[in-house]
């Protein structure tokens, strides 16, 4: 349809129709105009897969069995594969999900900076990084929207905890926002496109987001030219004027009085009454008749997507390969050979539970979900004793005399076998919405059984399954081989038998630090978390990686850390300028010094010698993931020009590149410098 057609579409419609087109009229729709063959709008979550079907008007699910889906790896694991490709199929493929079960919009994916590991929602989120985000969200969500379904990047903005999600205050300087916050948001609208962005619960500096005129019109209508819908998170919307005159487009909420929502009938009465303008009710349906017309609502070609279908699962298991992290690997324990594990004592709850279906809106109703126990005996066969015990209870039912039992039941087990995999971790009662994380130890005694079959076996490899970091420090001495994998979507369990048994060659890198404690980071030790009716950003840009290496605290693990079973070469750094101001080509050589093939990602940073504010001791500014066969040596290439170098200057209001010396550095992690070369911009 044609922008004129839109318009004059508009002319005809009444109050009431306009304003059926801005509000929740179901739990997970909007009303339509039928007279106009205007549909309504159908959205569902989520970032892992599309969710089961509820009723308009209740919150228990319908029970049907046609929405059962592709479960697909979560955002953090997504984010430690580092593949734009993946990202970009990763995108297509939930498109292709939800359009295939009727949908126009799928909500996410979420992009919320990991400010604290404690936050609940990590595991949906990607990183502690806002240019590894701004990378991998820009072809997801082109990926998405190929499939005629709209993304909704989510939660607009500095939703970086769950306490007091709903009302707390985030006080953030303006450089912190800039720098930190908001590019991943940035790089999703205006170079990927996203037709509609999710408004948070929380408040930027005591407004609420959906009504924040700051963040709304300011920086997102006016700065960043959006045209796109603005959705509020369910529930996050407190006042009609505020966000009906500061450019939110539609009102959603968790409850079924839908007349009642600020956008619904008050929102009629105030205009009515002429304190809002019927204008501002037109930007707005425009803004959703547009973005309906580029779905294909109102056309006889519209994509008919499909879920379940053999490729998104073989996806999944493509994705989850690329996520899982080698963390530690002494003495190359790992990968095991299999003619010598006769014997596998697998142990601990994770390696036989099922995570799909909790974490809240992100829960899935997964066609199947591959457990790490299910995935080693599909792999392994017959042939190969595999015993599993337990070893420790989530269930909080039982007593200390059961316990104590099913602990003792694992040593036992350990001793009589050749080797033993521990699965440890969390669970979604951690990694969840809408609480978050008291500390960040290991739940249910797993540190005392970790330490105790460490000492029964040495041949015991710790695998810990979650969506953030846990706390290591118990053992992490002791232990050999660790190996960190995520919510890794249906086929991941599969994926670790795999790595474990080296018929894939580990690449996954942390796309977040792993302190040695939670005092260690940012956050909670020079701000504050969860604050209590405000949250203060007191580390401003020093989140991640940012502030371990500026303040020089050792990290467990550090940002951008991921081992192979290969083992790579770094040479020949140059650093050429190229015609126009600040551009450089960067390249440089990687030989897998190895006789296996081998995955590896190079990591450019940037280090700021000389500028006018602080900034951290260094910043990424470019990765490659490159394949290298046994031996072979490849030539890479990255290009920097003035982003690469600019900060946001606050009190100027702008993004400045100084002039001075820089050093570009390139590392197989963040703590991993393998080349560098100094510049100097003039
Ligand atoms: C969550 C959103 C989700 C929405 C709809 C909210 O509570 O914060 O991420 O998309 O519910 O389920």
């Amino acid at each position: 349809m044609k922008q004129e057609k839109i318009k004059a579409l508009l002319q005809r419609m009444t109050l009431e129709e306009k304003v059926a087109l801005i509000h929740g009229n179901g739990l997970f729709r909007t009303e339509g105009v039928k007279k106009y063959n205007i549909l309504p709008l159908k959205m569902s979550d989520g970032p892992m897969g599309v969710r089961n079907e509820f009723p308009d008007a209740s919150w228990v699910p319908l029970g049907y069995t046609d929405d059962y889906v592709t479960y697909f790896p979560s955002n953090m694991a997504l984010a430690s594969t580092w593949n734009l490709e993946l990202s970009h199929t990763f995108g297509q493929a939930l498109g292709n999900e939800a359009r295939g079960r009727g949908k126009d919009v799928i909500l996410g994916p979420g992009i919320n900076i990991i400010r604290s590991p404690l936050c609940g929602r990590n595991f949906e989120y990607m990183s502690e990084d806002p240019y590894l985000i701004s990378q991998l969200v820009v072809p997801f969500i082109q990926g998405v929207q190929e499939n005629d379904v709209a993304a909704c990047v989510k939660h607009f903005a500095v939703n970086n905890q769950e306490t007091d999600r709903l009302k707390v205050s985030v006080e953030v300087d303006d450089r912190a926002l800039h720098e930190i916050y908001l590019p991943g948001f940035k790089a999703a609208i205006s170079k990927g496109n996203a037709y509609t962005i999710m408004g948070a619960y929380n408040q930027l500096r005591g407004n609420f987001c959906c009504q924040s005129h700051f963040l709304l019109r300011e920086i997102l209508r006016d700065q960043w030219h959006y045209e796109g819908v603005v959705i509020s998170d369910w529930g996050a919307v407190h006042d009609t004027e505020g966000a009906a005159l500061n450019g939110l487009d539609i009102e959603m909420n968790v409850t079924t009085d839908f007349d009642h929502y600020f956008m619904a009938q008050p929102l009629i009465e105030q205009v009515k009454t002429g304190h809002i303008e019927e204008s501002i009710i037109d930007e707005k349906v425009f803004r959703i008749l547009n973005l309906m017309n580029k779905l294909k609502l109102f056309s006889s070609d519209r994509h008919p997507g499909h879920y379940n279908t053999p490729e998104h699962r073989q996806l999944t298991l493509d994705i989850a390969r690329e996520a899982i992290v080698l963390l530690k690997n002494e003495n190359k324990f790992l990968p095991l050979d299999r003619r010598n594990c006769n014997k596998i004592a697998v142990i601990g709850e994770n390696a036989n539970r099922i995570h799909s279906n909790g974490g809240g809106s992100a829960e899935i109703k997964a066609l199947y979900e591959i457990t790490p126990l299910l995935g080693l005996k599909m792999f392994l066969g017959g042939n190969t004793e595999v015993a599993y015990s337990p070893g420790y209870s989530s269930d909080a039912t039982l007593d200390e005399t059961a316990r104590i039992k099913l602990h003792q039941e694992a040593v036992d087990v350990a001793k009589r076998h050749d080797v033993v995999l521990f699965f440890s971790g969390l669970n979604h009662d951690f990694d969840a919405e809408g609480i978050d994380k008291i500390d960040l130890s290991l739940p249910y005694g797993q540190d005392t059984l970790i330490e105790d079959l460490l000492k029964t076996n040495p041949n015991t490899v710790i695998v810990n399954i979650s969506g953030t970091p846990v706390d290591f420090e118990a053992w992490i001495e002791k232990a050999h081989s660790v190996v960190q994998s995520w919510y890794c979507g249906m086929e991941g369990g599969y994926a670790l038998a795999e790595m474990l048994f080296g018929t894939i060659n580990p690449s996954g890198k942390l796309p977040l630090t792993f302190p040695k404690k939670l005092t260690d980071s940012p956050a909670h030790s020079m701000g504050e978390f969860p604050g209590s009716d405000k949250v203060v950003y007191k580390e401003s840009i020093f989140v991640g990686y940012r502030y371990f290496d500026t303040y020089q605290i050792e990290p467990r693990f550090s940002f951008g850390h991921g081992l192979s079973y290969s083992s790579f070469d770094y040479n020949n750094i140059e650093v050429i300028e190229q015609s126009g101001p600040y551009n450089y080509l960067v390249r440089f050589s990687i030989t897998n010094t190895s006789h296996r093939p081998g995955c590896e990602t190079a990591q450019l940073y940037i280090s700021d010698l000389e500028s006018a504010l602080p900034r951290p001791q260094k910043e990424l500014k470019g990765f490659v993931k490159v394949d290298l066969k046994p031996l072979e040596t490849k030539v890479i290439e990255m290009s920097l020009d003035h982003e690469s170098f600019s900060y946001y200057h606050d009190k100027k209001g702008a993004w400045i590149c100084e002039p001075g010396e820089f050093t570009v550095l390139i590392g197989s992690s963040s703590k991993d410098m393998r080349l560098q070369k100094t510049l100097r911009l003039l």
